[in-house]
């Protein structure tokens, strides 16, 4: 873990070196924008290595898989825990007892499902603005109803638009999908843009995100395991 715990250090210098570039280019306030670290299949070690190395905004894309590292990262205190993986109706409740915020609410059902469970929770909108038939989100011509529907829900905190390009190793090619999600944030007054990886994050500060959702700049490649069986492995 030593070896490991000196790349990691490395890897957080390296991309908030990006970030403050980007941010310095595009002349904004660095303070305005979030490192997300994406924790998606590693451990919950990892997750308590970062957080002391000063990471305080994790990312997980299962419900049930967090279920399983919750335990071992609750008393991290300064830890906030993002949902950015898409959530099922049914497992809402759950999820709004795990997170701290949700960031890829796609339905008013999901929102009032949300809601009902009485913790207060900030939430983004997830939008959909590729094609692919394999992506989640809400339409973005349903973007202002959807914010309605949240604004009508007492433990939801509307805090912004997230959205996830299709794949190109081209960071160019996501541009225009960044700037997209910019411009309907812009017209429904949504003020937060959850928007850029490890590949792409320069593109996406340059056209606004507020946070970026970064696995693998940090972390290495993913472990191809099942979530029940991640605590046999540890950070490459
Ligand atoms: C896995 C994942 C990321 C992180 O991707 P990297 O390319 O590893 O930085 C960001 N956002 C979402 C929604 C993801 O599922």
């Amino acid at each position: 873990m030593a070896d490991t715990f000196l790349a990691l250090r490395q890897n957080i210098a390296r991309v908030r070196e990006r970030i403050s570039r980007a941010v310095e280019r595009s002349g904004r306030d660095p303070s305005a924008i979030t490192l997300l670290a994406v924790t998606k299949k590693f451990p919950p070690e990892v997750i308590r290595a970062a957080n002391e190395l000063g990471l305080c905004a994790f990312g997980e894309n299962y419900v049930q898989e967090f279920e399983a590292k919750a335990p071992a990262v609750r008393s991290l205190s300064s830890a906030r825990f993002h949902l950015i993986g898409h959530l099922q109706s049914n497992k809402a409740r759950r999820a709004a007892e795990l997170f701290d915020v949700i960031q890829t609410v796609d339905s008013p059902k999901l929102a009032r499902r949300l809601n009902e469970a009485g913790r207060l929770l900030d939430v983004m909108i997830e939008v959909k603005l590729s094609e692919e038939e394999t992506k989640h989100g809400c339409p973005p011509e349903a973007v202002g109803e959807m914010a309605a529907a949240l604004r009508e829900c007492p433990h939801l905190r509307l805090t912004g638009l997230m959205t996830m390009p299709p794949w190109s190793d081209d960071p160019e090619a996501a541009r225009p999908y960044f700037r997209r999600l910019r411009e309907i944030g812009e017209r429904h007054g949504i003020p937060g843009l959850s928007m850029g990886m490890s590949h792409d994050l320069e593109a996406a500060i340059e056209e606004g995100a507020t946070c970026v959702r970064v696995g693998t700049a940090l972390f290495g490649p993913r472990p191809r395991v099942e979530p029940d069986s991640l605590e046999r492995h540890t950070l490459e």
